[in-house]
């Protein structure tokens, strides 16, 4: 198993001054290949659960393993096993060329030049992007870009991708073209997949498994035809929650 999270809680403290819970009791597994999706509207504690996962946020209570190493107690290890893509490109730096921010995302994990060079221009080209390594990545499209973020959280060949609304404020074709790439990196790569996404239509192309979450916790969980038929014959219940 590539992912096993348990009972994850975090909560924060609204503008109000009072706190409240934000992801409450959220458990899910992922195995090699799988593309999960964490569905539900803007609010429901999508983004918070893919941060502790990624470890940019402590959780209050709850665990989550990530190849077997809990991101408590062995955070480091837990954590060399993803990339992540919870910005889109604005982790990237606009005035370099795509080759340039792949190769400084792998210096930070400690590759050597050459390797770096090599594994981003492979990346490159499996993208389709070898023709744009060295223009600046702003006079890239946004598409285009957000394929670069995707190369960068793969250059150091993580078992777990995370990916925030990956398709989000993309034109249609650029979209198709992430989606085509998800799908291509969980079934021939065998990266396992978390995804965010609050539109259904996405879920329904990309995902194997499906979690709907509502303010905070997984309501309905299973095979993305079963958990979309089940929640489009009871939608209103949802809505309620
Ligand atoms: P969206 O797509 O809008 O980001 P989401 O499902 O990803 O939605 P989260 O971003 O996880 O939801 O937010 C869950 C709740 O926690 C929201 O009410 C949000 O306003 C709140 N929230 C998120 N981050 C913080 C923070 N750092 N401090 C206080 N409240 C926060």
């Amino acid at each position: 198993m590539i992912l096993d999270v348990q009972s994850l809680r975090k909560h924060y403290v609204g503008k109000d001054k009072k706190p409240f819970i934000a992801v409450d009791d959220v458990s899910l597994q992922l195995v090699a290949g799988e593309v999960l999706a964490f569905l539900g509207p803007n609010g429901a504690g999508k983004t918070t659960s893919i941060k502790m996962i990624a470890g940019l946020i402590q959780p209050d209570d709850g665990e989550a393993f990530i190849c077997g190493h809990s991101i408590k107690k062995h955070s480091r290890k837990a954590i060399s096993h993803v990339g992540a893509v919870l910005e889109g490109s604005r982790n990237l730096y606009w005035r370099l060329t795509p080759l340039e921010n792949l190769i400084y995302w792998a210096g930070l994990k400690g590759y050597p030049h050459r390797i770096a060079k090599e594994r981003a221009m492979d990346l490159l080209s499996n993208f389709g992007l070898q023709d744009k390594a060295h223009d600046t990545l702003q006079k890239l499209s946004r598409g285009m870009q957000q394929q670069v973020a995707i190369c960068a959280a793969l250059m150091h060949s993580p078992s777990l991708l995370l990916l925030d609304e990956p398709t989000l404020g993309l034109d249609l074709q650029a979209a198709d073209r992430i989606q085509e790439l998800i799908i291509r990196l969980a079934k021939e790569e065998h990266v396992g997949i978390l995804l965010t996404t609050h539109q259904m239509e996405v879920a329904q192309t990309l995902a194997d498994r499906v979690c709907i979450v509502r303010k905070g916790r997984v309501v309905l969980e299973g095979h993305t035809h079963d958990v979309l038929e089940q929640f489009s014959e009871n939608k209103y219940i949802f809505e309620l929650g």
